[in-house]
C-alpha cells in the first residue's frame, strides 16, 4: 500500500474546527480531463449525497484520498488531518496508539469541507469511536480478476450471500465505484479484530474450497486470473473500504451506491452509477440496505468451525 502523505495538526480534543460555513474555491477546476466533471460538478454532487452518508460516517474514523491537481495527478491517501476542516473532528489518540489522531467527518458540512481540501473518496473503518476493539461489519471485497465476465462477479456475490444466509447472517450489497462489488454484514460489537478477521479468512476459503472456478483465496494478480478474488484483508484492525455514496478517484467519477439483491441482475459494473448520473439513485437513497442491523456472529461461527480469538 502507498505511504501515507498526511500531516499531522495539534490535537483538538475532538472539538470541530473553527471556519466558515461551506466555502468552495476553484469550483471550475476540472477534475476529470476525461468527463470535464469539475469540483463544483464534485460538491454538488456531495451536498446531495452527504445526508445520505451521514449514517456511515458517524462515529467512524475516515480517509480521504484528495487529489489537488485533479484525478490525474497526485493522490493522496489521508488519514488525519492536514488542514482546517469545518467540522471535521480530530478523534482520541487513544483509539490508535502510536498514530497521529484518526479523523472523524460527523457531518454533511465537514463532508462539504473536505472536498473544499480536494477530497474525492472517503474511506471508513469497520469500528466505531466507541468500541474500536469491536469490529461492527464484515466487508467481503469482491475483486475480479482480468478477463472475469461481469456475471461471475455477480454470480460470486449471490453465492457469498447463500453462504451467509445458510449460516445465518444477512448481507448487503453495494457497488465498488470501481470494478466489483462490496458485501457487508454488520455486526453487534461482541468480538474482536482477530476472531472478525479469522471468520472472514475462513469463509473465503470454504468459496475458494467449494466453487474453485468463481472463487480464488490467494490475492497477487496471477492467483486471479478468471476468478475473483474475496479480499478479507478488508477486516483488519485499521483497514478501511470505501463508504456508501463515495466518489471514486477514477475517470468518469463513478460512485458506490448501496443496491438491493434484487437489483444485481441490472446492475452492469462496480462503476455503474457516476455523481453525473446519480440522480435517481440518490432519490431512492439508502432504502436498498433497509433492515441493515447488526447480528450476532456466535451461531455462523459455530457452523463454519470458526473459534473466537
Ligand atoms: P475495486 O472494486 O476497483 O476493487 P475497491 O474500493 O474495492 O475498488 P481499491 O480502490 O483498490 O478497491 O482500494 C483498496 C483498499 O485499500 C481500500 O480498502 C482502501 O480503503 C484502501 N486504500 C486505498 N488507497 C490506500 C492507501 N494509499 N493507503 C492505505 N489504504 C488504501
Ligand atoms: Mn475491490
Amino acid at each position: 500500500m502507498p505511504g501515507e502523505r498526511g500531516r499531522q495538526t495539534r490535537r483538538e480534543d475532538g472539538k470541530p474546527h473553527a471556519g466558515g460555513p461551506g466555502r468552495l474555491t476553484h469550483a471550475e477546476r476540472v477534475i476529470d480531463p476525461a468527463s470535464g466533471l469539475t469540483k463544483g460538478d464534485l460538491a454538488r454532487y456531495y451536498t446531495q449525497a452527504a445526508p445520505l452518508m451521514r449514517p456511515y460516517l458517524k462515529g467512524r474514523p475516515v480517509s480521504l484520498v484528495r487529489a489537488p491537481s485533479g484525478i490525474g495527478g497526485d493522490l493522496f491517501f489521508q488519514r488525519h488531518m492536514d488542514a482546517a476542516m469545518p467540522g471535521a473532528r480530530l478523534l482520541p489518540e487513544s483509539l490508535y496508539p502510536g498514530h497521529p489522531p484518526l479523523l472523524e467527518l460527523p457531518t454533511p458540512r465537514a463532508v462539504l469541507a473536505a472536498v473544499q481540501m480536494n477530497a474525492i473518496e472517503f474511506h471508513t473503518w469497520n469500528a466505531v469511536k466507541t468500541a474500536i476493539d469491536k469490529p461492527d461489519r464484515i466487508v467481503f471485497d469482491l475483486d475480479p480478476g482480468e478477463g472475469v465476465p461481469w456475471e461471475n462477479v455477480r454470480q460470486a456475490a449471490r453465492v457469498l450471500r447463500a453462504l451467509l444466509s445458510e449460516i445465518g447472517l444477512d448481507a448487503w450489497l453495494k457497488t465498488s465505484g470501481g470494478k466489483g462489488l462490496h458485501v457487508l454484514v454488520p455486526l453487534r460489537r461482541q468480538h474482536g479484530w482477530e476472531t472478525t478477521k479469522d471468520f472472514s479468512a475462513a469463509l473465503v476459503r470454504h468459496l475458494a474450497q467449494a466453487w474453485p472456478q468463481l472463487f480464488v483465496a490467494k490475492s497477487g494478480p496471477r492467483n486471479r486470473v478468471g476468478r475473483i478474488y474475496a479480499d478479507y484483508l478488508r477486516n483488519g484492525f485499521g483497514a478501511t473500504t470505501v463508504a456508501p455514496w463515495s466518489a471514486r478517484a477514477r475517470p468518469g467519477l463513478p460512485i458506490s451506491v448501496p443496491i438491493s439483491w434484487d437489483e444485481l441482475e441490472q446492475v452492469r459494473g462496480g462503476a455503474h452509477w457516476t455523481i453525473a448520473d446519480a440522480r435517481e439513485r440518490l432519490d431512492i437513497g439508502n432504502r436498498p440496505w433497509d433492515g441493515y442491523a447488526p447480528q450476532a456472529l456466535g451461531k455462523a461461527m459455530a457452523a463454519l468451525g470458526s473459534r473466537p480469538s
